[in-house]
């Protein structure tokens, strides 16, 4: 996608050879009509997979995922940090590893949302090593759902999540693949 590979050139941040920061559009400030775009290119990727939700995590996945669920017409489930959710719900709760905190939480779903008939895309504004994606395929298989794929915003292709996702079977389609931060400079891979 043009449009965000031209936002992530002219206003990402490079913070580390593995850390982009893209604060001025996407998790922190959100430019709505690049969001925009951003949810129509991944309908037009999975608009023929018979989708019946979308799922993400709290709280930089929400604005693609609604976006996406605009254009597809299904509902949004944002997976929450585990203590914020009543303790009498029903819960699928798994466990995920932050990279940008590098600390352990616990994310859950409310089963009343999430059924074994749903057909489910995962969004996520990024791809790294994959433990978000992971957790959140746990969450979607506690409920007995099936997955069409995954659509991420930004991949970092350098890290191993895309393969991990693979190798399970899964389709991942990245609106902006990372090749590489090195130098302070983003490199994509096409
Ligand atoms: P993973 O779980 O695939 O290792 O990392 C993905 C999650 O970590 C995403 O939900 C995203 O919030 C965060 N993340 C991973 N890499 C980056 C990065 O380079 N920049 C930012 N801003 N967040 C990242």
């Amino acid at each position: 996608m043009e449009l965000l590979k031209e936002k992530i050139r002219t206003e990402g941040i490079v913070l580390s050879e593995q850390v982009l920061k893209v604060d001025a559009f996407l998790n922190h400030q959100i430019d709505p009509r690049l969001m925009q775009q951003i949810g129509h290119a991944f309908a037009e990727r999975f608009r023929d997979q018979g989708i019946t939700k979308i799922v993400t995590i709290e709280a930089s996945g929400i604005a693609p995922a609604v976006m996406a669920g605009l254009e597809l017409g299904v509902p949004v489930i944002f997976a929450r940090k585990y203590q914020s959710l009543t303790l009498r719900e029903n819960l699928y709760i798994s466990k995920v590893f932050s990279f940008t905190k590098q600390t352990e939480s616990t994310i859950a779903i409310s089963a009343k949302h999430l059924h074994a008939n749903d057909h489910v895309l995962v969004i996520d504004d990024f791809l790294a090593n994959g433990h978000a994606a992971k957790a959140l395929l746990d969450l979607i298989g506690q409920a007995g759902a099936s997955v069409a794929g995954l659509g991420i915003v930004i991949e970092k292709s350098f890290q191993e999540g895309r393969s991990l996702l693979e190798n399970e079977g899964y389709r991942v389609e990245s609106l902006a693949r990372v090749k590489s931060l090195k130098d302070g400079k983003v490199t994509f891979v096409d």
